[in-house]
Parts: C-alpha cells; sequence; structure tokens
C-alpha cells in the first residue's frame, strides 16, 4: 500500500500522527510518514513510534516495501506490535535526521567543486562520501575543503522543483550520479536546486538554506578503483 511521504514536502517535521495499513514480519507500514526510507546513498530513519497506550516502540531503521512508495518502518526486536488500523504517534530522531540532511545537501556542493562524474555515494549520520571517475592527482583534500566551504558560506537557501520524465530526457545533463538513475514511471522527477552551484535529480532530505550546514572538513581521499575515488567528509 502506498505511503504519503511527508518528509519529501517538509523535511523539518519531526512528529505526527498515522494510521498503520499493514504488519509485516519485517516492520509495519502506515498512511503515512516522516521516516525517510534507506535510498538514494542516504540511510535510513530511526525513532519512536508510540501507541494509544503510551507504549513507545523504537524504530531501528526504515526501508521501502515492495510496493512503489510503500515503507517499511523495522521495529525493536522483542516489541509489542501495533495492529492495523491503530493510530500511532511517529517521532524521528531529530538530531541524526538533521546531521544527515546537513551532509547530504553538503554532497550536493561537494559534486560542484569536483568535477567529475559521480560514481557512488553514501550519507551516514557521522560522514558522507562521493566516489568520482577521476585522476588521483586531481584530488587535493584542502583545496576541496576549502572550495567546498566558500560555496557553503554563501547561505544559499535551497528549493525543491518537479519536472516531468520528458523534460528529464531533454536534459540529460542533469543526471550526475552514473550509478544511480533517478527513478522513472511517476511521469515526474524531484530535482534540488541551489541557485547557482547545483541542480540535479534527488528524493533525499535536504536543509532549507545551505549556511545550516555550517562547515565540512575532508576526513581522506582514496582509491576504490580506477573510476572509484572516494572523497569523505564530515561536519565540522
Ligand atoms: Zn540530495
Amino acid at each position: 500500500m502506498a505511503t504519503e511521504w511527508l518528509f519529501r514536502d517538509d523535511a523539518y517535521l519531526r512528529e505526527t500522527c498515522a494510521r498503520v495499513v499493514a504488519v509485516h514480519e519485517r516492520g509495519i507500514e502506515l498512511d503515512r510518514t516522516l521516516f525517510y526510507p534507506q535510498g538514494g546513498g542516504q540511510v535510513g530513519d530511526t525513532g519512536v513510534v508510540t501507541r494509544h497506550s503510551g507504549e513507545p516502540i523504537g524504530v531501528v531503521d526504515t526501508r521501502k516495501g515492495d510496493a512503489p512508495d510503500a515503507v517499511l518502518h523495522l521495529l525493536a526486536p522483542g516489541a509489542s506490535s501495533p495492529e492495523v488500523g491503530e493510530m500511532l504517534a511517529l517521532a524521528i530522531d531529530w538530531e541524526r535526521r538533521y546531521r544527515l540532511m546537513r551532509l547530504h545537501t553538503a554532497l550536493h556542493v561537494l559534486s560542484c567543486v569536483v568535477v567529475a562524474p559521480v560514481t557512488g555515494g553514501n550519507i551516514a549520520p557521522d560522514k558522507a562520501r562521493l566516489d568520482f571517475d577521476i585522476d588521483m592527482s586531481l584530488l587535493d583534500a584542502e583545496r576541496i575543503e576549502r572550495e567546498t566551504n566558500a560555496l557553503i558560506a554563501r547561505g544559499t537557501p535551497t528549493e525543491t522543483v518537479w519536472i516531468t520524465d520528458d523534460e528529464l530526457d531533454a536534459r540529460p545533463e542533469l543526471v550526475k550520479t552514473m550509478s544511480v538513475q533517478p527513478p522513472r514511471g511517476s511521469g515526474r522527477v524531484r530535482l534540488l536546486r541551489i541557485p547557482g552551484i547545483d541542480l540535479q535529480p534527488c528524493g533525499g532530505t535536504h536543509v532549507a538554506n545551505i549556511g545550516e550546514i555550517g562547515a565540512i572538513r575532508v576526513l581522506k581521499i582514496k582509491s576504490e578503483g580506477r573510476r572509484n575515488r572516494r572523497v569523505e567528509i564530515a561536519l565540522s
């Protein structure tokens, strides 16, 4: 069953309530959710759902379900299982999510400092990385850090824009990530625009203004293969 993805319109929503629509061995599905399911390199959200009785149940991870737009909330082992139709209060681990939003948005900025095809990426709460198809000699940690932080310091607001599949097909240069093609089939594609800096398809959660990232530091640069030169960053 399709779930309404509330974080897609408002990544800053921390709490809401929702109805249980399905209960599986692995987790529960809700009619709407704040919990971002792992995807696009960004890890799934964690948090708590609270039953009417006041009993809290930990959400240890969030994954996509089988149906399009279905979201599976993985509950803490040993917790009681809510029933279909039951209303739950939802709360994400906001501190963790906000770090993910800042790091995720930082990768968009980084992808404009290192100008090369992106071959992979990952965003965890403590660090994030992008892999590039580029010569190692062109990756200088000190320069990447300085230029990324100079762009972040502009304090540019971010925007979410939607275009049709046909519009995206007409502008293939928008797709920087070779390993992850934007999802097709729904007829429209979500883009993140950072005016003057970046524009690319992305379904993840971002900060409203890149100034919220603060600053980043480059943790390491290493080769993970000829087409995977890895740049790993953290919030500083
Ligand atoms: Zn993004």
